[in-house]
């Protein structure tokens, strides 16, 4: 693991800090609906505050795409941020320029504030290069603790590392340090389970668990694929019919590797996406006609269990079927139960399958939750992520 310097490793006493944090959070008539994003970030932010630092907060809130647009604007997130550290956190409506210069000029140690939404401007998502010196130029050190948004190349996560030292924040180091553990270091048997809509966005952390991992269990839409790919019919159910071969090809790779692929024995099926609408479990040979397959069946559950129960640690990253739409979480709550329930090591890629086990009550049982969807995804197929990369090595 490339390890890189951290806020524990620098002095940050009276510093000016720009704390790049990952606020894009779920809004709902003005305030805030889930605030997770924000709980994720308060310890870096009361670690440095405690350590007298003079802290400027800064993130993106949805996809204003460098233009202002009132209802993304940062300050629903200043007023929960303010109920969560118990004072008023100061918040401008600009992000860079004399008006953001002069506050800084003025804050004295522990003080903070929070800059309004970073992609109001144009020259946040094109990394401008004078964007980034201008964000840089009123403070002396650069944090990051958006692991969230560590994939993308942006002013604020990578731009202005040229221009002031970058060190991560304590999340940031946290999820290099988790996600790289079930890479380098994993405890064995090391079961990956994946699931989600669809293979194309999974196909290279599929390959890359596929070479790490004991078993590999696959359920949810993706699973469709690889059913048709084992020449099942499926019915009306969802799959990628342009990645059937590929589907195919990771089929045969998995016999000559020392990983074992474990697809679905049963699905659950139904004619429409509906809550209570008629459904049955089937064997993957017995759906056809109008029948959509949308959740994995109880053998399937019963043996994905029986891995999960032999297992010393386990990576998750989807929903193993249409958990928005009861029964069809069934597959999902179950297996995260058994996951709940086991010895082994367990950590969750984030994205919808986070939000399944929230609404399902059993994220506090998950050793690990990433805060990164897309982010996550792309450091365990091994990339380097630019936002990372921009951070100081540890000497
Ligand atoms: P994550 O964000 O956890 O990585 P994805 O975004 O890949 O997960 O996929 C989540 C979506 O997959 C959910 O909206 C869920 O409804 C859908 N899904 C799961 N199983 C099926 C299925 N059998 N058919 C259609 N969609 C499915
Ligand atoms: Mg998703």
């Amino acid at each position: 693991m490339l390890l890189k310097k951290s806020i524990e490793d620098v002095d940050v006493g009276g510093k000016k800090i720009l704390l790049r944090a990952d606020f894009n959070v779920p809004l709902d008539q003005g305030k805030v609906r889930d605030d997770a994003r924000i709980k994720a970030v308060l310890p870096t932010i009361q670690s440095l505050l405690s350590r007298e630092a003079r802290l400027v907060l800064a993130s993106h809130l949805g996809r204003p795409k460098g233009q202002p647009q009132p209802d993304l604007q940062m300050d629903p997130v200043a007023s929960r941020l303010s109920e969560l550290l118990g004072r008023t956190v100061l918040k401008l409506d600009q992000v860079v320029g004399p008006t953001v210069t002069k506050a800084i000029n003025e804050m004295k140690n522990g003080d903070l504030l929070l800059l309004e939404n970073l992609r109001f401007e144009k020259g946040e998502e094109s990394n401008d290069e004078s964007f980034a010196r201008q964000l840089a130029e009123p403070v002396d050190l650069f944090v990051n603790d958006a692991f969230g948004t560590a994939h993308r190349a942006h002013a604020s996560t990578v731009g202005v590392a040229d221009y002031i030292p970058a060190v991560a924040g304590l999340l940031m180091k946290n999820e290099i340090e988790e996600l790289s553990r079930c890479l380098e270091n994993p405890l064995r048997p090391l079961t990956a389970i994946l699931g989600g809509a669809k293979v194309s966005d999974k196909i290279n952390v599929m390959r890359q668990f596929l070479q790490l991992a004991d078993h590999l269990l696959v359920g949810g839409g993706m699973a469709n694929t690889f059913l048709v790919a084992r020449g099942y019919d499926l019915g009306d159910s969802f799959y990628e019919k342009e990645l059937v071969e590929e589907a195919a090809a990771i089929i045969s790779e998995s016999e000559k590797s020392g990983c074992r692929l474990v697809l679905p024995l049963d699905v659950v099926v139904t004619k429409e996406l509906k809550s209570g609408s008629a459904s049955k479990t089937v064997e993957p040979a017995k759906v056809s006609g109008a029948w959509k397959a949308v959740d994995i069946g109880a053998e399937s559950v019963k043996n994905f269990g029986e891995y999960i129960g032999r297992s010393a640690m386990i990576v998750w990253n989807g929903p193993l079927g249409v958990f928005e739409i009861p029964p069809f979480d069934h597959g999902t709550r179950l297996t995260a139960q058994k996951v709940a329930e086991s010895d082994a090591y367990s950590v969750v890629g984030g994205g919808d399958l986070v939000a399944a086990l929230e609404f399902l009550n059993l994220a506090e049982d998950i050793n690990f939750i990433s805060t990164g969807g897309g982010a996550t995804l792309e450091f365990w197929e091994g990339k380097e992520l630019p936002g990372i990369r921009a951070l100081q090595d540890k000497t």
